[in-house]
């Protein structure tokens, strides 16, 4: 290996070290107030302060990761100081090696981890990433295989959760002001088997799951569906197949019935019961996800399993609270069942409200033809129930951008909500997101 040239002295080399790192400047960059730092020192130093760390002056930092590497210098240092430039490149390989996600071909795994809220495979999200833990996360994942880990933060313990998800960044957009609006797919189940911290995010050593592994459950009994006991005499390629086409169906029937029931609560009057008012607060809502999220027509069990589960998840927290995470639920025909099983609740939900409905309806009427909408109206207005009235105006909106399913506006929607969500993750929690 060549070694550094005798005639470099110690003033000279204090010159072509970097005041960062304190070492020889790799891929050294000069900002617009003329001092110079290693490309990586630099974009660290401004993502905790928009600053020069000599100077002070005020950096931009998307300019910064703009500013090219100087080449005249960097190639006089390849010439004087190729030893230093060659630990000094050694040192900087390694320590991303440790900071890094590995390709994650084996059952274990490094991962850097965002702790944040439970995600799925298949799951998609967006971010807006500002803190400098994980700018300097997304930066490495983006130099790397744009993979990451999402793990729920644990509200008890203050840490975070043990089972999480693989993600991987579909998108990034670098802002000028440092942040990265990142777009993440869910791609699989992992387990932290343990983590330290690492340039102050978590860095985690994970066992990537499979169906089949102990720790893993199978759907909790109260939560089978009514058949189950036809589909458990089913092998079990039969018995998904047959428990994605009851899915289908029984998704498609909700709908139905839900539609039909909104359409009654826009002509006639709000049932009377709170219950009944609750329940269809509860059908909106997933009517809303089944139509944004879960796509019915697929034939991949893995995809509709989880699909669906991000749904059952929205309507298990409204009815009882889940003990154990959606995570651990086995194989994709436990999956199903479960979803089959909230989606037959759902079901009989809407079923029943809209008997109410019809039942109120008929009564209001007092025998004067029980569907007439006029006269349910007047009845609200005589009533003076105009709080009452305007909700349901809230709620025809909502029901009208189901109805016409504009998928992308869907989309979009569904994302601000997720963005809203995660601001109020981050009051409690001091999550990193805005
Ligand atoms: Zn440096
Ligand atoms: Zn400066």
């Amino acid at each position: 290996m060549a070694e550094d040239h005798p005639g470099v002295d110690d003033e000279l080399r204090e010159q072509l070290e970097c005041n960062v790192c304190t070492d020889v400047f790799l891929n050294p960059v000069t900002t617009p107030c003329g001092h110079t730092f290693c490309k990586e020192c630099l974009s660290r130093a401004v993502d905790v302060r928009n600053q020069c760390p000599l100077c002070r002056t005020i950096l931009l930092v998307g300019a910064c990761a703009e500013i090219p590497v100087n080449v005249t210098l960097a190639s006089v240092i390849s010439k004087l100081l190729p030893a230093s430039l060659a630990a000094r490149r050694e040192r900087a390989a390694q320590e991303a090696a440790g900071t890094r996600a590995t390709d994650g071909a084996g059952r274990e795994g490094l991962l850097p981890i965002f702790v944040m809220s439970e995600m799925f495979p298949y799951q998609k999200m967006q971010l807006n990433i500002f803190e400098p833990r994980y700018r300097l996360l997304v930066r490495r994942a983006m130099e790397g295989n744009r993979r990451f880990g999402m793990v729920e933060y644990d509200r008890g313990a203050g840490g975070m959760k043990s089972l999480g998800c693989e993600v991987e960044i579909t998108r990034c957009d670098p802002l000028p002001d440092g942040r990265f609006h990142i777009n993440i797919t869910g791609r699989r189940r992992i387990r932290v088997l343990s983590s330290r911290v690492q340039d102050g995010y978590a860095l985690a050593t994970v066992r990537y799951l499979r169906d089949d592994d102990d720790d893993l459950i199978p759907c909790p009994s109260v939560m089978r569906p009514p058949d189950y006991a036809q589909l458990e005499t089913l092998e079990d390629d039969e018995c998904v197949k047959r428990l994605m086409s009851l899915v289908q169906n029984q998704a498609r029937l909700f709908k139905e019935t839900t539609s039909k029931t909104i359409a009654k609560m826009r002509r006639g009057p709000r049932p009377s019961s709170r219950r009944f008012r609750e329940h269809h607060a509860h059908l909106l809502m997933f009517l809303h996800h089944l139509a944004s999220g879960v796509p019915l027509e697929t034939t991949d069990a893995e995809e509709l399993s989880w699909s669906l589960a991000d749904t059952t998840r929205a309507h298990l927290e409204g009815v009882h609270p889940v003990s154990t995470s959606l995570l651990s639920i086995a194989t994709a025909k436990e999956r199903l069942m479960l979803g089959l099983h909230c989606l037959c609740q759902l079901g009989a939900n809407a079923e029943q409200l809209y008997l109410h409905l019809e039942k109120e309806t008929e009564e209001d009427g007092d025998g004067e033809g029980g569907e007439n909408g006029d006269d349910a109206d007047d009845d609200m207005e005589e009533d003076g129930d105009v709080e009452e009235e305007e909700e349901e105006e809230e709620d025809v909106d909502e029901e009208e951008d189901v109805d016409e399913e504009e998928e992308e506006e869907e989309e979009e929607e569904e994302v601000e909500e997720e963005e809203e969500e995660e601001e109020e993750e981050e009051e409690e929690a001091s999550r990193p997101i805005v």
